[in-house]
């Protein structure tokens, strides 16, 4: 059988614009559509036909081609897909459009196999949700899941989402409209005849209206309630970071698809411990005697406490470096370390005894720094700055 000329297909002049042809597109779309043809071969045919046309008339370059060499220079696959069944249609709409054409035509029914097809553009997306989830360091350093509470629109379970009582049966074409969303006031004036195109007033634009609303839902289709929802968090997660579960969001107004479910990640303060990267800070005080003579402290880590050796003669400001004791790279893996920050106790009550011991201690050889000295360039503070000043 020979291809019929696009533009008589949609039956537009050959000087349309993209909106006469996408308006025409619509109106027989609307008409020779499956669903208001059941079982009807040359409706499904002639469905395929206008799609066909509308694919190549509406892209600006294909048009180019078609009117100067008309079918000739098209070519299948490239310029118009050869469908084969309705669902193939269905598929490579949603490719083309991006889902967003295809919904303003059809409100994004996707391919025919599924049993609930929202009418057309009632199906709205839900909205994304935020929520912020606190992560102890040692939480982050393991991994951990969560179970989150969570206010969310879910899908109505009376009407399973449709907001009819009558399932989908309740929807029925506008009848204002004539089921294509727009209407037309004819305006007559001085200058002559004016014809206004609108958006329905009577179905919003949608081209469907319901008659019988969802007594649950109040026709939404979708109802505010609690949601616990499972998360998993991977070890090392930081808090510049966040986790976004598909479909965890609002449930779309009837039947509309799920937004999503965004997570940020917020680390909750250590009482001891301070994250630089994926290394941990921590501050160690020891005593003046246990700085002098050396020996082995306990100290907390984020497995656990673990014993740290403290050489003899240890000064104030030493770093000592726990390795792998810090946080996991969340995609290496590898850990980073604990970094342990030395300084000296020094109490500031003291009994009488050991102020005379301290005293005593003090008179002794080899306690007080000594002036001019190598090592009092070496320690504390002046140390790190060595090259700064000149002592
Ligand atoms: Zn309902
Ligand atoms: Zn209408």
């Amino acid at each position: 059988m020979p291809k019929r000329d696009y533009y008589e297909v949609l039956g537009v002049s050959r000087s349309a614009t993209l909106d006469e042809i996408k308006s025409a597109y619509r109106k027989l779309a609307m008409q020779y559509h499956p669903d208001r043809n059941p079982g009807n071969k040359e409706a499904e045919e002639k469905f395929k036909e206008i799609t066909e046309a509308y694919e190549v008339l509406s892209d600006e370059e294909k048009r180019r081609r078609y009117d100067q060499y008309g079918h000739a220079g098209m070519r299948v696959g490239q310029d118009f897909h050869q469908y084969t069944s309705m669902d193939d249609i269905f598929r490579a709409f949603s490719d083309i459009f991006g889902g967003s054409l295809f919904e303003e035509f059809f409100g994004g029914m996707g391919p025919r196999a599924t049993s609930y097809r929202p009418p057309q553009s009632q199906g709205e997306r839900g909205g994304d949700l935020r929520v912020r989830l606190g992560l102890t360091l040692e939480e982050i350093a393991h991994g951990v899941e969560k179970t989150l509470k969570v206010r969310r629109y879910m899908p109505c379970s009376t009407c399973r989402g449709s907001g009819s009582a009558r399932g989908n049966g309740g929807y029925a074409y506008c009848t204002t409209c004539n089921g294509t969303g727009q209407v037309s006031h004819v305006s007559r004036t001085a200058f002559g005849q004016f014809v206004n195109i609108t958006t329905c007033p009577s179905c919003g634009g949608s081209g469907y209206t319901l008659h019988d609303p969802c007594p649950a839902c109040g026709g939404e289709g979708r109802i505010m309630g609690e949601d616990n929802v499972r998360v998993s968090l991977p070890p090392g997660i930081t808090s510049d970071r966040y986790l976004t579960l598909r479909g965890k969001g609002h449930a779309g107004r009837r039947g509309g698809p799920a937004g999503d479910l965004i997570i940020e990640i917020e680390e909750k303060e250590h009482p001891y411990f301070r994250r630089e990267g994926n290394n941990v800070l921590y501050n160690l005080l020891i005593s003046f005697p246990d700085a002098v003579l050396g020996g082995e402290v306990e100290v907390p880590t984020l497995d656990g406490t673990a014993l740290l050796t403290i050489k003899p003669g240890t000064q104030p400001g030493t770093i000592l470096r726990m390795r792998g004791k810090g946080l996991p790279d969340m995609d290496t893996h590898i850990r980073g370390d604990q970094l342990v920050v030395v300084n000296i106790y020094v109490p500031s009550k003291v009994s009488s005894h050991e102020r005379e011991l301290l005293r005593q201690l003090a008179s002794s050889e080899s306690i007080a720094p000594k002036k001019r000295r190598k090592e009092n360039k070496d320690t504390g503070f002046f140390g790190k700055f060595r090259s700064s000043f000149s002592l």
